[in-house]
């Protein structure tokens, strides 16, 4: 997707509207047009990077700042006791804005929304082989 035609550089560029919740020199947060609840917030560096990998550690301060204060301020909005934050890394894990995007997501006591299913590993020795793999293809 170039730039150009990218939906969030559009709405960073104010040339597609958007309820904005928050903006400095580098980020923008905006409201998600289909929340899961009211009140979830997308957060996005203005500059066009398409995923989590593209995007320089430098961006690192202002996006935690940014994720920390709209955090606390959605909750205090919702009413909300608590929040994910959520980004999706490719079609797989369920990117569909090639524009890279923190979900904030106000949640509630009892609010029923699915957690992860999560499995067990046969035994101790295949999760010490997994954690060796990993480690084994981290860039050195
Ligand atoms: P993803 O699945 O890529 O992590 O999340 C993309 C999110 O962007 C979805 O939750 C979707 O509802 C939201 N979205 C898609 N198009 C627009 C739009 O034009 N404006 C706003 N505010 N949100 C959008
Ligand atoms: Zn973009």
């Amino acid at each position: 997707m170039s730039e150009e035609k990218c939906i969030f550089c559009l709405i960073a560029s104010g040339d597609i509207p958007c309820a904005k919740v928050y903006e400095d020199e580098s980020v923008l947060a905006f409201l998600d047009l289909s929340p899961v609840h009211p009140g979830h917030t997308l957060v996005i560096p203005k500059v066009h990077y398409k995923d989590l990998l593209e995007v320089p550690c430098e961006f690192a301060p202002a996006l935690l700042s940014a994720l920390k204060k709209i955090g606390v301020a959605v909750m205090k909005a919702t009413g909300a006791t608590g929040f994910n934050v959520m980004q999706n890394n490719g079609v797989s894990a369920g990117q569909t804005m090639f524009h890279v995007h923190w979900h904030i997501i106000p949640r509630f006591d009892g609010d029923g929304l699915g957690a992860w299913e999560q499995g067990n590993y046969p035994d101790a020795a295949a999760m010490q082989t997994m954690a060796a793999k990993v480690a084994s293809c981290l860039e050195k």
